[in-house]
C-alpha cells in the first residue's frame, strides 16, 4: 500500500517547545500524524500522513459507547551523533496485534506498522528532542470507527499514530514512588483483558489510583482480582523484586501487561548472571521480606519512566519502607543500561535497537 503525504501549510506549523525540560507528558503534539481505514469487506486502506488535527466521528462511533479502542506507548530517541533510535518497536507491533485479537478487532501487518511510523518520523524529525532523556513519544491507536448501537464487534476501524516529545522523566535523578495495595479494587482478572492494551484497563483503573493520592501515596499495587493474595503490577507499570540475590516479578497468566520493559530487564538479568524468576509472589512475602531486610529492592518498570523505584509501600493501613527508602543498585544498573542502549550511548548485544 502506498502512503500518501499531506504535509502541513507551513504557515500552520504548530509551535515546537521553548525549552524541552518543561514540557509536560500528553500535552505538545507534532505537525502530522499518521492515519488508516479498516472496512470489513476490503480491509486497511487508504493509509496517509496528515496535518495534525480533530478526528471526525459520528457519535455513535462504537469505540464511544462500548469501549473497542487498543493502543500502544513507545519512544523515539535522539542520540548525540543524531542517530534517531526506536527500542525494540517490533514488540509493540506485535502486542497491538495480540491486543486487537483479543477485542476483536483487525489484525496490521508488522511490516506495515513500521513503514507508518517510518513515514510519520521522516516528516517529523524535527520534533523529536535534542537533550538526553528527552524523547518522541508515539502512540499507535485502533477505534472502532462504525457508526452503530449495539453490541458486537464493529466493522469498520480508526488506526492511527500520534507522535509529541516529552521531556526527560528524570530530569535530577531518581524519583522514588510510594505505593498503596489495593486490597479493594481490582484492575483485572484472570480471563479478562489485563494482558491487552486497552482502553478499558486504564479506565477501571481510575478509582483507585484517585483513593491512594488522598491517603498520600503515588502508585495502586495491584493483587490478584480473586483472593487479594498475589501481587500483579504497579500503576501502568510491571513490578520487580530483588529478595537476597534473587530477582522475581509475577508470571504473565493473563491478568498482567507483557511489558517490554520488563521482558529487557529479564533479559538483561539473565545476561548479567542474576537468577530471575517469574512465580507467583504473595503480597504476605513482600511484606516478610521487607520485615526482614530480605527485600533488598522493589522497582517498576515500564516506557516511561523505565525503571521506578519504590520507596514505600502501604498494605492494610501499615506503612513499610524499602530499605530505608533509598535507590538500589540493581535499579541503578538496570536503568543506566536500558537508557545507555536507547541513547546508543552502550552496546547492544540484543539488536533491541532500530535506527530510523
Ligand atoms: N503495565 C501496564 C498496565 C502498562 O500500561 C504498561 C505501559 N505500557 C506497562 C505495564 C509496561 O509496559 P512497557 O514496558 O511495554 O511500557
Amino acid at each position: 500500500m502506498k502512503i500518501k503525504i499531506q504535509p502541513v501549510d507551513p504557515a500552520k506549523r504548530r509551535p515546537k517547545p521553548a525549552d524541552e525540560s518543561k514540557l509536560v507528558f500528553g500535552k505538545t503534539f507534532s505537525d502530522h500524524m499518521f492515519l488508516m481505514d479498516y472496512k470489513a469487506e476490503a480491509g486497511w486502506q487508504d493509509p496517509r500522513v496528515v496535518p495534525y488535527q480533530a478526528l471526525e466521528m459520528d457519535p455513535s462511533a462504537m469505540v464511544l459507547h462500548y469501549g473497542q479502542g487498543i493502543f500502544e506507548g513507545l519512544k523515539g530517541y535522539r542520540c548525540r551523533d543524531g542517530r534517531i533510535h526506536l527500542f525494540r518497536p517490533q514488540k509493540n507491533w506485535e502486542r497491538l496485534n495480540r491486543s486487537a485479537r483479543k477485542l476483536c478487532m483487525p489484525e496490521i501487518d508488522v511490516a506495515f506498522q513500521f513503514e507508518a511510523l517510518h513515514e510519520l518520523l521522516k516528516i517529523d524529525k524535527d520534533w523529536i528532542p535534542h537533550s538526553i532523556g528527552s524523547s518522541l513519544y508515539i502512540r499507535p491507536t485502533m477505534i472502532a470507527s462504525e457508526p452503530h448501537l449495539g453490541v458486537r464487534p464493529a466493522h469498520e476501524y480508526l488506526y492511527y499514530i500520534i507522535t509529541g516529545p516529552v521531556a526527560a522523566y528524570y530530569p535530577e535523578g531518581f524519583n522514588p514512588v510510594t505505593i498503596y495495595v489495593s486490597d479493594e479494587f481490582v484492575r483485572t482478572v484472570r480471563g479478562g483483558l489485563g494482558e491487552a492494551k486497552t482502553m478499558a484497563n486504564y479506565a477501571s483503573s481510575l478509582y483507585a489510583a484517585e483513593v491512594a493520592k488522598k491517603k498520600g501515596f503515588t502508585q495502586v499495587l495491584w493483587l490478584d482480582g480473586v483472593e487479594r493474595r498475589f501481587v500483579e503490577e504497579v500503576g501502568t507499570m510491571n513490578i520487580f523484586f530483588r529478595i537476597k540475590d534473587e530477582l522475581v516479578t509475577p508470571p504473565l497468566t493473563g491478568s498482567i501487561l507483557p511489558g517490554i520493559t520488563r521482558d529487557s530487564v529479564i533479559q538483561l538479568a539473565a545476561h548479567w548472571g542474576i537468577q530471575v524468576h517469574e512465580r507467583p509472589i504473595e503480597i504476605a512475602e513482600v511484606v516478610d521480606a521487607i520485615r526482614s531486610g530480605d527485600m533488598k529492592e522493589v522497582f517498576g518498570t515500564g516506557t516511561a519512566a523505565v525503571i521506578s523505584p519504590v520507596a514505600e509501600m502501604s498494605y492494610k493501613e501499615k506503612s513499610y519502607r524499602v530499605q530505608k527508602g533509598e535507590v538500589g543498585e540493581w535499579s541503578q544498573r538496570f536503568y543506566d543500561e536500558i537508557v545507555g542502549i536507547q541513547y546508543g550511548e552502550k552496546e547492544d548485544p540484543f539488536g533491541w535497537i532500530y535506527e530510523v
